[in-house]
C-alpha cells in the first residue's frame, strides 16, 4: 500500500449514479461538503437510456432543487396500458400522481451541474476498505489512486456494491429474467398517446413510454437464458436478437427497435437484493453506510429503484445536517430506521413481481399472486410516500 493521505473532504461518497450525485447534493444544500469518487473517466449517463419517475421521486427532486428543470424535459404520462397480445384483452388505467420518463442523461447531468465544480474526482475506482485500527476512520483504497482516510463513507457505487461486502451484506441474487432497454426517436413525431404501455405475450414483456412527442424509451422482458454474455457488449447483436424474438409482435414495436439509438441499447440480466436479507442485512457501521442500489438493488417492475436512491439521499442528509459530523453513528442509525421498512415493501413487491413473470410453475404464481394481492392490495400505493423535506 502506498502513502496514505488525508483529504479535506470529511464526507466521501463512493459511486457517481443517481443515488451518489443525489447524495452529494443534498448534504451540499445542508451545507456539508463532499467528495464523490467515480471509476469511470466520465459521468455514466447513457448506459440504462431512461428512468421512469413517479410522484414519490418528483417529491425528492423537488426537494433537491433540480424538478423544474427535469420537467421541461420530459411529457407527462397520462395513462396506462396493458394489451395481451395472447388473447387481445386490453386494459387501460389513469396513472396516479405526476409520472414522467426521464433520459437518464438529463438526470445525471442535472444533478452533477447543480454540485460545486470539482465534487467528483473520475477514475477513480475503489478496490477495499477497512477501518484504521487506531484512528477507527475508514481507510479506502483506489485502484491507481493515493488511498483516503474519511471521517464518513457512503457506498452508493450500485449492486456490485463494494462497501456492502464490508458491511457483511449477503450477495446479491439474480431474477430467472433479462432486459433489454433502448430510446427510439421519430424525427418527424411518432403517433403514440402519452402513455406507458405494456404488450404482453408469453413470459415476455415489451413496454413503452413516450418521453416527448419524438423520443419513446422501451424495454424488453424475457426469461434469462445463460450464454456468453460478451455479445450483448455489441449494440447491434442486441438489435438482431431482440428483433428475432419478437418475429411476432406487432410492426409498430419491431420498427420502434429497429430505429432504436444503438448508443442507447444495453442488456441486464436483472439483480436483487433478496427482501429477507433486507429485513436483518447491517446497513451501517461505525461512520460507514450503504444507500441506493448498493443498499436494495431490485427489479425494475415498479420503477422504484432511482427514485428510491433518491429517498435515500435526502433522509440520509437530512439526519446528517441535524445531528452534525460529530454524530454520525447516530445520523446513520436514524436514517437505517427510517428506510429499512420502506424499502424492504418496495423490494418484496417487485420480487413477486419478479418471480411471477419469470417462474414457469402454477403454484408459484399462484402464491406470488395471492401475497400480491394481501400484502398489497392498492398496487401504486408506494407512490404515495413522501420522504419528507431535507
Ligand atoms: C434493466 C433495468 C431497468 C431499470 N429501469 C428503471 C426504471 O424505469 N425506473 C427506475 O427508477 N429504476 C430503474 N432501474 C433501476 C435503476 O437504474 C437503479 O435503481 C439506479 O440506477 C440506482 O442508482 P445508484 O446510484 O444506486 O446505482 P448506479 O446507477 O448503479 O450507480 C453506481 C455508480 O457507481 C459507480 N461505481 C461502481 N463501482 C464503483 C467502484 N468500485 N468505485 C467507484 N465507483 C463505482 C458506477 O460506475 C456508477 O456510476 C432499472 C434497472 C435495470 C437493471
Amino acid at each position: 500500500m502506498g502513502e496514505v493521505a488525508t483529504d479535506d473532504y470529511e464526507v466521501v461518497i463512493i459511486g457517481a449514479g443517481i443515488c451518489g450525485l443525489a447524495t452529494a447534493l443534498s448534504l451540499h444544500k445542508k451545507g456539508i461538503k463532499s467528495l464523490v469518487t467515480e471509476r469511470s473517466e466520465t459521468l455514466r449517463n447513457i448506459t440504462g437510456a431512461a428512468i421512469g419517475i413517479r410522484q414519490n421521486g418528483w417529491r425528492a427532486l423537488d426537494q433537491l432543487g433540480v424538478a423544474d428543470a427535469l420537467r421541461r424535459t420530459a411529457i407527462p404520462i397520462q395513462r396506462e396500458r396493458i394489451v395481451g397480445l395472447d388473447d387481445g384483452k386490453q386494459q387501460e388505467m389513469l396513472v396516479k400522481g405526476e409520472t414522467r420518463c426521464l433520459r437518464r442523461k438529463d438526470l445525471i447531468n442535472t444533478l452533477h451541474a447543480a454540485l460545486p465544480p470539482a465534487t467528483v474526482k473520475f477514475g477513480c475506482k475503489l478496490e477495499s476498505i477497512k477501518f484504521d485500527p487506531n484512528t477507527k476512520k475508514p481507510v479506502l483504497q483506489f485502484i491507481h489512486r493515493t488511498p483516503i482516510i474519511a471521517k464518513v463513507v457512503i457506498g452508493c457505487e450500485g449492486g456490485k456494491s463494494i462497501v456492502a461486502n464490508f458491511l457483511n451484506l449477503k450477495p446479491t441474487k439474480m431474477f430467472p429474467l433479462c432486459e433489454v432497454r433502448g430510446l427510439s426517436n421519430y424525427p418527424n413525431g411518432h403517433s403514440f398517446d402519452y402513455e406507458f404501455a405494456r404488450f404482453r405475450k408469453g413470459n415476455n414483456l415489451v413496454g413503452r413510454i413516450t418521453i416527448d412527442d419524438n423520443l419513446v424509451y422501451w424495454f424488453y422482458t424475457q426469461p434469462y437464458v445463460p450464454r456468453d454474455e460478451r455479445i450483448w457488449e455489441d449494440p447491434e447483436a442486441i438489435r438482431r436478437s431482440t428483433l428475432a424474438l419478437l418475429s411476432d409482435y406487432p410492426q409498430e414495436i419491431k420498427e420502434m427497435i429497429e430505429i432504436a439509438d444503438a448508443n442507447s441499447l444495453s442488456f441486464s440480466h436483472l439483480r436483487y437484493r433478496a427482501p429477507w436479507d433486507l429485513l436483518t442485512g447491517t446497513f451501517c457501521k461505525g461512520t460507514v453506510a450503504v444507500a441506493g442500489d448498493a443498499m436494495h438493488v431490485m427489479g425494475p417492475f415498479l420503477g422504484q429503484g432511482g427514485p428510491a436512491g433518491l429517498e435515500d439521499a435526502i433522509v440520509l442528509a437530512r439526519n446528517l445536517a441535524q445531528m452534525g459530523l460529530d454524530r454520525v453513528e447516530e445520523a446513520f442509525n436514524l436514517y437505517v430506521k427510517q428506510r429499512r421498512m420502506r424499502v424492504i415493501r418496495l423490494s418484496l413487491q417487485t420480487y413477486l413481481i419478479g418471480m411471477l413473470s419469470g417462474t414457469s410453475s402454477r403454484l408459484k404464481k399462484l402464491i406470488c399472486i395471492f401475497l400480491l394481492s394481501l400484502l398489497f392490495h392498492n398496487p401504486s400505493g408506494h407512490v404515495d410516500y413522501d420522504c419528507g423535506g431535507l
